[in-house]
């Protein structure tokens, strides 16, 4: 980035969505154990007594406060806005930044991050508000907006808009490059949702849960946008940002807040790349020297758009359903950590 009064300090702003109960959680008779209470806290009870939120406010490990917290009602729009238009912004201005949706299986990661046609995700709604945006600057500069959309499933970088074999991770000048990888040139937002949803779809699926993307893919969209400009001697100026949008593997199986935990389950086999985001979180957190970006094919990628003088967003996806209890409870402690940054 060329900008020299910018604040080089990190911060993760943490969300959480709440999504409705499914058909399929009401006809089992669950019940409701999340409440949203003033876009802002957040109560879980374990047996849907969701009402009794004061006496919860007394309990640890019950109540929490985020950012912003968004109810079931929220619209996709509200979501973004809240979330991520702030990023988008510091994109054109050439800082990098991240989002994340992290969560159980089935949380809404996706719907967030994606959406369908009818409603939109956070990706789609980011790149119009992109395409917007520099509409609104033409007359300042030419700007160059490039995608790729690629997938980190088993410790395997693939391309997700042009399926083949496997990528490898290469490090140059500018950084940790998967080669190889399509770099889209988007001109409008109008052909991007059916380019993500045909990417979407060559997601790895597991052979156990035919189609079903997996619990254990991580799809990355990077947005890169490049802008150049001379300036009043007619040197070039060229400023590149980076926006990387991530659908995170399901969190059920991984999730820990602390060391300890973290390396008892690197040993069996869990997605190696959602422990060493936790990692670099927690070293992030600690505000360790060494960020151990290494550990993995994702942190590797993300190297260049987490911690230092990026802007980070983490939106946690969560259930109302009482079944999910649990894993709603580890979601919540794991963001809550993350927001300490
Ligand atoms: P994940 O990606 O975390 O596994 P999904 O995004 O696929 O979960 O969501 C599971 C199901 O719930 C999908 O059918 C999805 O359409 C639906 N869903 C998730 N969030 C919402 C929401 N906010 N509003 C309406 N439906 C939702
Ligand atoms: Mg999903």
């Amino acid at each position: 980035s060329m900008e020299m009064d910018e604040k080089n300090e990190s911060r993760i702003l943490v969300f959480v969505r709440l999504r409705p109960m499914s058909k399929k959680e009401k006809e089992v008779g669950s019940r409701c154990c999340v409440k949203i209470v003033n876009k802002k806290d957040v109560y879980l009870t374990e047996f849907g007594n969701e009402n009794d939120y004061l006496r919860l406010k007394r309990l640890k490990g019950r109540h929490f406060t985020f950012d912003a917290s968004f109810p079931d009602s929220s619209a996709q729009c509200e979501v973004y806005t809240t979330t991520t238009a702030e990023l988008v912004e510091a994109v054109l201005q050439g800082r990098n930044g991240s989002v994340f949706c992290y969560g159980a299986t089935g949380a809404g990661k996706t719907y967030t991050m994606l959406g369908t046609i009818d409603n939109p995700g956070v990706m789609v709604l980011a790149i119009k508000d992109l395409f917007a945006k520099i509409r609104q600057r033409s007359f300042d500069g030419n700007h160059v907006v490039h995608l790729s959309y690629l997938e980190v499933y088993n410790e395997t970088v693939r391309d997700l808009l042009s399926p083949g074999r496997p990528l490898v991770l290469r490090e140059d000048k500018q950084g940790i490059a998967a080669a190889g990888l399509t770099q889209y040139r988007a001109y409008s937002t109008d052909e991007v949702m059916a380019l993500l949803q045909r990417g979407n779809q060559n997601r790895t699926t597991e052979p156990t849960r035919a189609n079903e993307t997996s619990s254990r893919s991580h799809a990355i969209l990077q947005v890169v946008v490049e802008y150049r400009v001379k300036d009043a001697s007619m040197n070039v100026i060229n400023r590149v940002g980076k926006l990387s949008l991530i659908d995170l593997a399901g969190s059920e199986r991984a999730l820990a807040t602390d060391q300890r935990t973290l390396r008892s389950l690197e040993g069996a086999n869990i997605n190696r790349s959602l422990l060493a985001l936790s990692s670099c979180i927690n070293a992030l957190v600690e505000h360790k020297k060494h960020i151990p970006y290494r550990n993995s094919k994702l942190t590797q990628l993300l190297k260049d758009s987490l911690g230092g003088a990026c802007n980070t967003v983490m939106i946690a996806n969560i259930s109302p359903s009482n079944v999910s209890f649990g894993e709603t409870q580890n979601t919540l402690h794991w963001a809550d950590r993350a927001k300490e940054i």
